[in-house]
């Protein structure tokens, strides 16, 4: 009962693209205290984009530390700290000197596209086509594999590592698991089934190292470490916090970011899916216990695996490169706004796009497109283009890729999605989810007016779009696979009144002529911005 689930407390790390959190979770899903802190985004070279891996460490313990001490001093108890969740940035790529523990490198970050012709060379390869059966995934810049062979390339320290057998390759998850867990002396050196399933090294059959996929890549395990494939919910694989605050307290749940999203957002049961607009924008839609091989652009990966009796579960996964980044980019690079959040009033002084489509293709396109070479391009500006049709197409073109993704998924799986559950930093935008603040158009779902002229998401797919109150879904999801590992819940059902309260449903209220001719341009732009030449 909610009163005796109050006592106990799980922590949750949230390694993202752009910001660390550490969140304090109740025993009904409230997050008690929090602490974020953004970290440095390098980015040596147009198309490369790098962290520092001792950075990704030091944010963490600080902002455990910081939320911890907040947690203290609303008189809380740490002993009631029952396990700590970790959920993290997929597919970025680290490596490190297995005898000293020591980074060779900057980890390369999931949208880092030096890999296009690498990329173009491998796809060319026998036996390119047949790995999406074993691996789920298609080759692109976009998969770990393909970002440890660039190291192993480019890198001295890297390649001499390797040649005398003493390289380490991780993803996120394995590289803090393995520094806030004791390093080199506890050795703690795993990863979970759903970030194993972005590096193209595991069979998603098996959830075990596949030698042909390391074949493929002409990988020998005699002088590659792997971290060993656990499931994402464990009481005694991951260890425990060796320093601060924490110290001795177990991490017992671990999931890739975009997994824990749909864990957070209980997406326990076939056919339900979840869009989170965070730096890019991640679409997972449930197919269960089986894995379903997509023939349209988008990828199968372990969608969650709780361990023990559960069998994992599996998912339809489309990825868009860019998605808040892109409202970033018209912050940092163009200086259009001051905060993020002031894209949507930016975007409500104009009606419409103004004809302006914004193909986002910062990192190339990711599904259902997968154009490796194209290249950001805004078409359609005019005498008459203002900053506010710009913010417009931005927000927009997250939501085309959207709407092209649910197309996808419904030829994939049979199946037409009812509602799509969001969330993450973009999905705070109500003009991007549906109503303009400055709009005139009655609805009553919302009690409040909106733009009959938006394109945004709802009106771009057909289907109400269902936003949580509580928009940390994605900590919420790692706290829930710690908990299920110390038997703070026992069944899904139980989780059933979280973060239920106070969701806002945003409903479409276009006509399907009018956002199928939108979308058809989208379409054409698309093709348009294939080929750019460096
Ligand atoms: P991540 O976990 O990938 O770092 P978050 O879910 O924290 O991402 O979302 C951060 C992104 O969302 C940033 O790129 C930011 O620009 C964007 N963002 C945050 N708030 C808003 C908002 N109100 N409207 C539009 N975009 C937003």
């Amino acid at each position: 009962d909610e009163k005796k689930l109050k006592k106990y407390y799980i922590g949750s790390i949230d390694q993202g693209t752009t910001s660390t959190r550490f969140i304090i979770f109740d025993g009904v899903g409230h997050p008690v205290a929090q602490h974020q802190i953004e970290f440095t985004q390098h980015y040596p070279h147009s198309g490369w984009h790098e962290h520092d891996p001792k950075e990704l460490i030091t944010s963490v313990e600080q902002c455990i530390e910081k939320a911890t001490q907040s947690f203290i001093d609303q008189g809380h108890d740490i002993s009631d700290i029952k396990a700590v969740g970790i959920t993290n940035q997929r597919e970025t790529t680290i490596v490190w000197d297995t005898n000293t523990g020591e980074a060779l490198h900057n980890a390369i970050a999931w949208p880092d596209t030096r890999t296009k012709s690498l990329a173009n060379k491998l796809k060319a390869k026998d036996g390119a086509d047949s790995l999406q059966n074993l691996c789920g995934l298609p080759i692109s810049t976009y998969p770990s594999s393909v970002k440890l062979l660039w190291l192993l390339e480019h890198v001295e320290a890297v390649r001499k590592a390797y040649d005398e057998g003493r390289l380490t390759f991780g993803t996120v998850d394995t590289w803090l698991l393995y520094h806030l867990n004791g390093g080199k002396e506890k050795n703690i050196l795993v990863t979970d089934a759903t970030n194993a399933s972005r590096t193209m090294f595991m069979d998603l059959y098996t959830l075990e190292y596949d030698d042909k996929l390391l074949d493929f890549f002409e990988l020998d395990r005699n002088k590659l470490t792997l971290p060993k494939i656990v499931p994402s919910s464990s009481p005694d694989a991951f260890g425990a916090l060796t320093s601060g605050l924490l110290k001795g307290v177990r991490i017992a749940g671990c999931l890739g970011d975009q997994s824990a999203a749909l864990v957070g957002q209980q997406g326990f049961s076939p056919g339900s899916a979840k869009n989170t607009y965070g730096t890019g924008c991640f679409l997972l839609y449930n197919v269960g216990e089986k894995p379903v091989i997509s023939k349209h652009g988008l990828l199968a990966t372990v969608a969650y695996h709780f361990g023990g009796e559960r069998k994992p579960i599996y998912a339809l996964e489309g990825s868009i490169a860019v998605a808040g980044s892109g409202v970033k980019f018209l912050m940092d690079n163009l200086g259009f706004i001051t905060h993020s959040h002031k894209i949507s009033d930016l975007a409500a002084t104009v009606e419409d796009n103004g004809g302006c489509v914004f193909v986002t293709a910062f990192s190339g396109l990711f599904a259902p497109y997968w154009i490796d070479d194209a290249k950001g391009t805004i078409f359609g500006i005019t005498q008459f283009t203002e900053r506010g049709h710009i913010a417009r197409a931005t927000l927009e073109a997250t939501c085309f890729q959207t709407k092209a993704i649910l197309d996808a998924m419904e030829l994939d799986s049979g199946h037409k999605l009812a509602e799509l559950a969001v969330d993450g930093g973009m999905s705070n935008s109500n003009l991007c989810m549906q109503v303009s603040s400055a709009g005139h158009l009655y609805n009553p779902c919302l009690e409040a007016y909106c733009q009959s002229s938006t394109q945004t998401q709802a009106n771009l797919i057909g289907i109400p779009v269902d936003r949580p109150a509580m928009h940390e879904t994605t900590a919420l999801g790692a706290a829930i696979a710690a908990g299920f590992a110390v038997d703070i819940w026992k069944e899904f059902g139980e989780l059933k009144e979280i973060n239920q309260k106070g969701r806002v449903l945003f409903e479409p209220n276009m006509t399907k002529e009018e956002s199928s001719k939108m979308f058809k341009k989208w379409g054409r732009a698309v093709e348009m911005c294939r080929g750019w030449v460096d």
